[in-house]
């Protein structure tokens, strides 16, 4: 473990090394307590660089066990090696020279999950971000690019696979049981993108031929017996290289793409390149053990790491500032992806929701960050909303102002000018300069600068002078080392709607540059003057999400209605009707807290009902809408003095009289929505399950809502509807017969799947309550739990801690200490998995003051622990900063 040394990366510190490395050939000889890695690499001085210049390379926690310069021993006077850290005093004069390095690991130990690690008996890596120095010394470091060619030696009958990246050159027997395999990756790389696994798997083959008529060979290595759960992810993957070719004209360009599961693994999947290295829950499907949110995941990350290839591997980042570069442009295209997949207004929505729900209270808090960081602590929490789904709306944006065919022209340019660089945001936007001949330098600020604008708007109609205004203002709010803000450009699409939904006409706008249904703010204030505008128009605002902002709109409530039930625009009416609900619910909570009964309008109620059943709409799409705000959110916009018991008690009511005003027709709907058909994962299907599963909720507060979900339980075809009955009983008859029985059920059927118990787990977790502290704490003895398996830590203490609203601050502040100490447990084995965790208190200043104490207590608890890493070190101090 990397305990923290307190330096801060600063972005402007950037320069090149002294030296390259352009050479890079590895071999492993594969032992799960000594692995030899052998590192012969040609160094290469830079031009101008003095000869006397040392040489220093990374490590962390490494053991040195020989080192030669041009074949000969290094004397120890000329050197200095410590674990992290090894400095060639007196490089030879030549300015090409080879370094032989030779350092042992212990893979079987390595429980971080960061360098050579075993899972499950498989030899496997993870080197992004700074992960390869845990396996040599080197310049690890993304703008260090290196051809790598790698032997691999092991036991045949312990590891019978060896893969790594590229195209396999050849494979032998070395006798004694031993064998090997030589790879080689013909294009240069930083050392983040190396891989390599060993050990005993089963393959699922395929091919693909590209647009040129290549054929590539793909692979899918799985826990053997499991091959039939990876029929999903190849589709998957082969519907991702089409869409490449057909979206952004990319082809594959090596022989071979391989993909690997793992079990044990801190992220979702990692895009290396020609070999991929998968969390198993990504890869690994059946209608059995997923739900449909399962498939859409595979097919999304599989997606994601195939992208990468393209934007990540061939065009890499600079340094860990631009990590967006590769980031938020690769899910800006798995966004793109999906959308064509499957219905691109509902994956709009449920993007925006996701944004809204982890991106927007990060920007809202201590943990703040532009998209484009100019410091880090510790660079593994950087992988962030911001920088993924925020990264991926500022592209969004651009695409929006510049419109599809330039944008594609740009990206065109992008894949052409910078293919084999260590890139820049500088350069990614330069491209679209270039292209459009537009000043991108304001838009630019979306990258540099912290925060979600807000817009404040009013609207008047003079219907005398025929004229419609909009008064629009920007401001976006401090964040951490960022008190002022610099006026912003938003892209702001907008529709003015009349009797019927129509559009409403207009001959002349003044005020701000409109363009193709968009508003460009550029300044504090914009009076935006629509002329010949004879009836007054209900405003449809921030059209398709166009920009991350939030709106502070003076709206009458009836023109919310009619927007919910007439905007073409389906985000915007979706919007409509989600904030008619969202105000509702803030309404109820203050009343409770005033000790009143909560009321809602009974005209809400007939508008759920009419969304329900308006065969128009598309299922997924009604389920969507009728997806109350989560708890979290409402306490997001609320923003302060936060009492979760009385939100979760405003949203109980809610639902309960939704339901019961909607009684009959909800049940009809759920029973002609019940499945006839053979199990398919398509996105209708899945979507009228959605819908069926949302009714159910609904009804499961109505008299025999118990029964009816029990039944749902026992009939349920596919995970899908069983884990979604399982919820629905746990979470709305916890403690019933009904719940008990379909629990120890669940657990009986699948007591072997650590995958699908993960859902128990979650499912349990998540139980609004009290007593869920008690449960969670329970269940972490349950043979199926692990706090070495980040997966399993992830379903039982992040769903608590990040999920459960009721549960987690709980008003005696018991939450809060189980927390802090089971973050420092997995601390021990994992931190970059607790530092993670730790962030699910990054909101406590906006509770009320009793929980906002004893939230405080527990961050301090934990930051007053002894060697505490970098890791966690940086997550707590910048929470309680
Ligand atoms: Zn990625």
């Amino acid at each position: 473990m990397r305990t923290d040394t307190g330096q801060v990366f600063k972005l402007e510190d950037y320069r090149p090394n002294d030296y390259l490395i352009p050479q890079t050939n590895l071999t492993f000889r594969l032992s799960p307590d000594a692995t030899r890695v052998t590192a012969l690499l040609t160094i290469e001085r830079r031009d101008g660089v003095s000869a006397s210049a040392p040489l220093v390379l990374d490590g962390d926690g490494l053991t040195l066990k020989r080192i030669e310069i041009d074949g000969k021993k290094v004397k120890p006077a000329d050197l200095l090696a410590t674990p992290d850290q090894l400095t060639i005093l007196k490089p030879p004069a030549a300015r090409r020279f080879q370094l032989l390095i030779e350092t042992e690991v212990a893979p079987a130990g390595n429980e971080a999950l960061m360098g050579l690690y075993r899972s499950s008996h498989v030899y496997c890596t993870q080197c992004e971000a700074e992960g390869f120095r845990r396996i040599t010394y080197f310049l690890d470091r993304p703008d260090i690019l290196s051809v790598y060619t790698v032997r691999i030696e092991a036991l045949r009958e312990e590891a019978p696979l060896l893969l790594s990246n590229g195209n396999r050159l050849d494979s032998g027997d070395l006798g004694d049981g031993w064998h090997y395999a030589r790879w080689h990756d013909p294009f240069p790389k930083p050392s983040y993108l190396f891989a390599l696994v060993a050990g005993n798997l089963g393959q699922l083959a395929d091919s693909f031929v590209t647009q040129s008529g290549r054929t590539v060979e793909l692979g899918i290595y799985v826990e053997p017996g499991k091959e039939k759960l990876a029929g999903y992810a190849m589709d998957a993957l082969k519907r991702s290289m089409k869409w490449d070719e057909e979206a952004f004209g990319r082809e594959y360009d090596l022989d071979v793409f391989n993909i690997v599961a793992v079990s044990d693994f801190n992220m979702g999947a990692m895009e290396n390149k020609g070999l991929n290295i998968f969390n198993d829950k990504y890869v690994l499907a059946d209608q059995e053990t997923a739900t449909d949110a399962d498939f859409a995941n595979i097919e999304a990350i599989i997606a994601h790491e195939y992208f990468h290839n393209w934007t990540g591997n061939r065009i890499t980042c600079r340094d860990w500032f631009q990590l967006c570069l590769k980031e938020g442009l690769t899910v800006f295209r798995d966004h793109e992806f999906s959308a064509d997949q499957r219905s691109r207004a509902v994956k709009r929505i449920a993007e925006v929701r996701t944004l809204r729900a982890h991106q927007f209270p990060e920007d809202q808090g201590p943990l703040a960050h532009p998209v484009r960081p100019r410091r880090y602590r510790e660079i593994n929490n950087f992988y962030t909303a911001t920088v993924y789904e925020k990264g991926s709306e500022v592209v969004r944006m651009i695409r929006t102002i510049l419109g599809a065919d330039v944008f594609r022209a740009g990206m065109d340019l992008y894949f052409e000018r910078h293919d084999g660089d260590a890139a820049t945001i500088e350069d990614f936007i330069k491209v679209f300069e270039d292209t459009s001949g537009r000043d991108l330098s304001q838009f630019a600020l979306w990258y540099h600068q912290a925060g979600t604008p807000n817009l404040t708007i009013s609207s008047t109609h003079n219907p005398a002078a025929q004229e419609f205004t909009l008064e629009i203002e920007q401001s976006v709010p401090p964040t951490p080392s960022e008190s002022r803000k610099r006026l912003m450009h938003i892209p702001l699409a907008f529709g003015l709607i009349g009797a019927g939904g129509k559009p409403v006409a207009y001959s002349g706008v003044e005020g701000a540059s409109v363009e193709d249904g968009v508003i460009h703010v550029r300044k504090r204030r914009h009076m935006v003057r629509f002329s010949g505008v004879t009836e007054r128009p209900a405003v449809s605002l921030n059209r398709g999400f166009s920009a991350p902002v939030t709106l502070s709109v003076e709206q009458k409530a009836d023109d919310q209605f009619f927007l919910a039930r007439h905007d073409s625009d389906a985000f915007s009416r979706w919007q409509a009707f989600n904030t008619l609900l969202t105000d509702a619910l803030i309404s109820a909570f203050r009343e409770i807290l005033g000790g009143k009964q909560p009321g809602f309008a009974a005209r809400l109620s007939e508008l759920a009902g009419s969304i329900a059943g308006d065969e128009t709409l598309e299922p997924a799409y009604r389920a969507l809408a009728l997806a109350l705000p989560g708890e979290a959110d409402i306490a997001r916009d609320i923003g302060r003095n936060i009492d979760p018991d009385a939100i979760y008690t405003a949203r109980e009511a809610l639902a309960l009289a939704i339901g019961t005003a909607n009684r009959d027709a909800f049940s009809g709907l759920y029973l002609s929505l019940a499945d006839r058909e053979a199990f398919s994962p398509d996105a209708a299907s899945a979507g009228r399950r959605a819908l069926r599963n949302t009714l159910l909720d609904y009804l499961a507060l109505q008299p025999g809502g118990a029964a009816l979900a029990a039944r749902h339980f026992q009939s349920a075809t596919n995970m899908t509807d069983r884990a979604a009955a399982l919820a629905v009983l746990a979470h709305r008859h916890h403690g019933s017969p009904e719940a008990i029985e379909a629990l120890a059920a669940f657990e009986t059927i699948y007591g072997s799947d650590p995958l699908v118990m993960d859902k128990w787990f979650q499912i349990q977790a998540s139980v609004p309550g009290p007593q869920t502290v008690d449960t969670v704490r329970v269940l972490t003895s349950h043979p199926a739990f692990s706090m070495g398996n980040p997966n399993r830590v992830r379903s039982l203490i992040g769903t608590f801690s990040s999920a459960n609203q009721t549960g987690f601050h709980r008003a005696d502040g018991e939450g809060y200490r189980f927390f802090a100490q089971t973050v420092l447990e997995v601390e021990k084995r994992n931190p970059q998995v607790a530092a993670r965790l730790a962030t699910a208190l990054r909101s406590w200043r906006s509770l009320e003051p009793s929980r906002q104490a004893k939230a405080r207590e527990a961050l301090l608890s934990i930051a007053n622990a002894e060697n505490l890493s970098a890791d966690l070190r940086d997550i707590v101090e910048r929470t309680l900063a």
